[in-house]
């Protein structure tokens, strides 16, 4: 999708830090960590928000959590534990509107609401 800055990580124009790849999801280090391990786990189809899931895209959400487990492995924080986050739309602060998951770890994570 045109502009759309997660899209364009995910074919390569723009470079990140990648953890994980393959034909269908990128798990790449977020730029600005808000813990010891942070990264982002996004499909590589555009969807923008949780809103425009549809249930074509049940078991690619589905896979994406298998892809998860698998970065927590390879981080190191798969036995220490961490947080998967989905933000969806303004109220939870969603700054890019290409659904990802943010998986956090490496240290005792705070209160979900602040
Ligand atoms: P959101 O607030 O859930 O939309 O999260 C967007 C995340 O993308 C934030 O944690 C940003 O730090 C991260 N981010 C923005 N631009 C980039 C980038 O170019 N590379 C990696 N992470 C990014």
């Amino acid at each position: 999708m045109e502009n759309c800055l997660f899209c364009k990580i995910a074919e390569g124009s723009i470079p990140s830090n990648k953890v994980y790849e393959d034909d269908r999801f990128l798990v790449f280090h977020d730029i600005e960590p808000a813990a010891p391990t942070h990264v982002l786990i996004i499909p590589k189809k555009h969807i923008a928000t949780m809103n425009e899931v549809e249930q074509e895209d049940a078991a690619l959400l589905g896979d994406l959590h298998l892809v998860a487990k698998e970065a927590a492995k390879k981080l190191g924080v798969a036995e220490s534990g961490y947080r998967l986050i989905n933000n969806c739309g303004p109220d939870s602060g969603q700054a890019v509107y290409h659904i990802h998951y943010h998986l956090l770890g490496g240290t005792k994570l705070g209160a979900l609401v602040q």
